[in-house]
């Protein structure tokens, strides 16, 4: 390498993630470079660069800021026919580093042919995306079993329907879950019996939480598992963006709730899960939010458990985080609240025996799931717990959607507030002080520039139920 400053450490440090040794010819060093030199992972030859200093060189790097050294440095490797790269200028170069996606073993890489540096990282950001974390170790497993599938399917058709169905079914999203022995045990039952690879023609089911509503909240891992399931089973909370993600020709099931009238009862949903899965298929119940926060999630794995059905849990993003952050409430704030509860507000049989004594502490935030038609009682029960009227609380209608709105008031207002402009569900109730730092973080603002990309509010509303607030 000629040059050693920051740019020359980020080829330095890819060309030893590769396993180069590597010479430094340069005065100085910058401070990446200082680091693995007293590692002992670089040579350096603290001098400028010489005619001849490229003898013996496999491969050299010209990444100083005097173009005429890297000019030289290019000229004389390339009379010798040592590959060359100079950093930023194509024109010197007889090769390209590509943008790499780096799933080791895997390893895929992007170029644009010089043409785009940016253009090449934005194509390797989608592309990451795309390309769960664990193909590495999936690559390593195969590898592994590689000359036993070899010697097991002698015919090249046979080994590679194999393999595809190995790297893309069952085995593979085991390893991806971090479930080793189970997809190692898998393989090896395969091998056994060469069958298809899902246990016996059990299918699985992905516990998925679809977040809010905003699509782009998913996770990377759900949008692998929508796209893959033969069945989604989904809910009301689920919006119509997010389904539209899934597979194009999976089976869509509603089993939705509709206020106290359920499509589908909870034992139901339990029951047709299982019974999917045991007909082979891979089954998506996608919920909204997180599916262990009040989505019933414990219950549905407790009767896949019980009924020997595998199955994973995805966790989303949970209305709370997601209301708050599109609606600038931070849930907790160093001055205003170091804790932060969530509780469900839904009433059972009529009444909502909750810890009140608990609920209504100083320095807390407190949100409500499930809360819109106990909203009076709650405020109610607050204040009569020792809670001040004039403490800020909010309701975050349809949090990360278009349809999100706001509305902010008190203790002792809120309810009003939410008999006049009726607020629809699911709409989750915040409260706290934390509640006025969206003024203090002068929310509005920012919230007209998140509508132009990504979510659009309704504006009028805010500053109409502000004055609603005040007056
Ligand atoms: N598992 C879900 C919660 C299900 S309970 C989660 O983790 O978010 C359903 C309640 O969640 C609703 O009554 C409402 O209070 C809240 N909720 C879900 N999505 C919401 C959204 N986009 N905006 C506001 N509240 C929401």
């Amino acid at each position: 390498m000629v040059g050693g400053g920051e740019i020359a450490s980020r080829k330095a440090a890819l060309l030893q993630n590769a396993g180069a040794q590597i010479r430094v010819i340069s005065p100085e060093l910058g401070v990446s470079l200082s680091e693995l030199k007293a590692q002992n992972a670089i040579e350096h030859e603290a001098r400028e660069y010489r005619q001849g200093d490229l003898a013996g060189a496999r491969l050299v790097i010209a990444a100083t800021d005097d173009a005429e050294v890297n000019r030289q440095a290019s000229e004389e490797a390339q009379a010798h026919g040592i590959p060359v790269n100079v950093v930023d200028q194509p024109e010197l170069c007889s090769f390209i580093m590509p943008s790499i996606i780096d799933r080791s073993p895997v390893i895929a890489a992007v170029s644009t042919s010089g043409a785009s540096p940016v253009l090449a990282r934005l194509i390797r950001g989608r592309l990451e995306s795309l390309i769960p974390s664990g193909y590495g170790r999936l690559a390593e497993l195969a590898s592994r079993f590689r000359d036993r599938v070899k010697m097991r399917f002698t015919n090249p058709t046979d080994r590679r329907r194999f393999w595809e169905e190995t790297l893309q079914g069952g085995v593979a999203e085991r390893v991806f879950s971090g479930h080793h022995e189970e997809a190692n045990r898998l393989m090896e039952q395969a091998l056994a019996e060469n069958t298809a690879l899902t246990t016996d023609g059990m299918g699985e089911v992905y516990l998925v939480g679809g977040g809010p509503g905003d699509p782009d909240l998913l996770s990377f891992r759900a949008l692998r598992l929508m796209q893959q399931a033969d069945v989604v089973v989904y809910d009301r909370l689920i919006s119509k963006p997010i389904l539209e993600m899934t597979r194009r020709d999976a089976e869509r099931i509603y089993v939705g709730k509709e206020n106290n009238h359920h499509v589908m009862c909870q034992e139901d949903i339990n029951q047709l899960l299982a019974k999917l899965a045991k007909q082979g298929k891979r089954v998506v119940r996608l919920k909204g939010g997180d599916p262990f926060i009040f989505g019933r999630g414990g219950e549905e794995i407790d009767t896949l458990a019980a009924q020997g059905v595998p199955f994973q849990v995805v966790p989303g993003v949970t209305a709370a985080s997601g209301c708050a952050a599109y609606s600038g409430i931070p849930l907790t704030h160093r001055d205003y609240a170091q804790s932060v509860v969530f509780v469900t507000g839904h009433l059972k049989d009529d009444s909502l025996n909750l810890n009140w004594k608990a609920l209504a502490q100083p320095r807390q935030t407190v949100v409500f799931y499930m809360g819109l038609m106990s909203l009076p009682h709650i405020c109610h029960e607050l204040q009569a717990h020792g809670l001040s009227a004039d403490l800020p609380a909010a309701l975050v209608q349809k949090g990360t959607t278009p349809q999100q709105k706001v509305y902010t008031g008190t203790l002792s207002t809120l309810t009003a507030i939410a008999e006049k402009y009726k607020p629809k569900p699911p709409t989750l109730i915040i409260v706290g002080e934390v509640v006025e730092l969206r003024d203090k973080l002068n929310w509005y603002k920012s919230g007209e520039e998140v509508a132009e990309e990504s979510v659009s509010f309704e504006p009028a509303a805010w500053p109409e139920v502000e004055r609603a607030v005040s007056s």
